[in-house]
């Protein structure tokens, strides 16, 4: 059995030092507000380049107090991907802004440029690119299109912790980057987490506020404000993790070499791009192929695990469908959603184990 996803051996290589950690946090029972969280948003805004890094409770209210803290609300458009995870468009309904989607580029499955600076109008407050599967997107070519018009970039690095774009890491380009600590990332805890990257002092405070309950000075609420906090046990997990994740990281590009090197010649099957002076962490490795069914199914029956991230283009979607009237203009979107299969992907996913699979690949066809 080969899954698509598995933390048993990287918990087993953890596990002393976590256990270890873990002790002196229940020796300590500060479960909420103690000093392990207070060094992990320091570790992380120096490893990220930033001046504030801000954990709270998700990746989801991260990009939620994103768009809060910049006012974004009625009335404003917020120009997003259709193919990603369905919290990037979650935050923006919860504002009250226009989601807007630009169509992606079929060779990064990223959110298309092009696209984007066809969407944006005067209403257009801000853009959150998807950094998707960890192949990070070109935030500074969008910024140089954009110019001086006063436009927020969110990035949404939910996938991408670790990953990179000409020297400069992915949550330090935009005006605030989102990341999500949700178990399967690539810098994952064991339970939910998530954190704010910026270098915006009155940013940073407002997401402090709306973190917190709304709270300035203890029991003194300036605003309407949410319990959105990381815990302790939470965050001495991310601290030990945190030493890793470029190693981990590391790992997972090595995978990807070798599924690189295995399915590159194989007719019907397109391997994902890794663009120019870019660093990519593959959160996922994902293949492209007429014959996506066939192959999950056949990978099935030799119970070896794939996903299909993500089968429903966003503007389809029941919750949102009265929504969108211009269906089925995101014509890449949709049709990445019938030829995209994740295979395994994980850091500690053996060698072997990697040709297992691409050799049951080859077999199928
Ligand atoms: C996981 C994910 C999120 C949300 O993270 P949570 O911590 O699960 O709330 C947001 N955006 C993308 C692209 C994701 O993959």
């Amino acid at each position: 059995m080969i899954p698509q996803f598995d933390l048993k051996k990287e918990y087993a290589f953890l596990k002393e030092e976590i256990q270890q950690e873990l002790k002196d946090v229940f020796s300590k029972t500060n479960f909420i507000g103690g000093n392990n969280v207070n060094s992990l948003e320091k570790n992380i805004a120096k490893y990220i380049g930033v001046k504030y890094a801000i954990s709270c409770n998700s990746g989801t209210d991260a990009l939620h107090f994103a768009l809060r803290s910049m006012n974004i609300g009625k009335g404003d458009e917020v120009i997003t991907t259709p193919f990603t995870f369905i919290s990037t468009l979650e935050a923006i309904m919860y504002v009250g802004a226009k989601p807007v989607f630009a169509d992606i580029d079929l060779e990064t499955y990223n959110i298309s440029k092009k696209e984007i600076l066809k969407k944006i109008n005067k209403k257009t407050k801000a853009i959150i690119p998807v950094h998707l599967f960890g192949n990070p997107f070109d935030i500074r070519g969008l910024k140089q299109e954009i110019g001086n018009k006063d436009i927020k970039i969110i990035e949404d690095c939910a996938q991408s912790f670790g990953s990179g774009i000409n020297c400069q890491r992915v949550g330090s380009i935009g005006d605030i980057g989102c990341f999500s600590f949700y178990p399967t990332k690539n810098l994952g805890c064991y339970g939910d987490g998530g954190l704010i990257t910026t270098n915006s002092e009155e940013i940073c405070q407002d997401i402090k506020k709306l973190k917190n309950h709304g709270v300035s000075k203890r029991y003194h609420h300036d605003i309407i404000g949410y319990n959105s906090r990381l815990d302790e046990i939470q965050a001495a997990i991310l601290n030990i993790k945190l030493k890793y994740v470029d190693q981990f990281n590391l790992m997972r590009v090595k995978i990807a070499n070798l599924y690189d090197e295995a399915l590159s010649d194989l007719k019907n099957i397109t391997i994902p791009k890794r663009p120019k002076n870019s660093h990519h962490v593959f959160h996922q490795y994902t293949i492209c192929s007429p014959d996506r069914d066939k192959i999950k199914t056949g990978l099935e029956k030799k119970n070896i695990g794939s996903a299909i991230y993500y089968p429903i283009s966003l503007e389809k979607q029941k919750a949102y469908k009265d929504i969108y009237t211009e269906k089925n203009r995101f014509p890449k979107s949709n049709k990445l959603t019938k030829l995209c299969l994740s295979l395994p992907m994980f850091p500690h996913l053996s060698e072997n184990d990697v040709l297992i699979v691409c050799n049951a690949i080859k077999k199928i066809r």
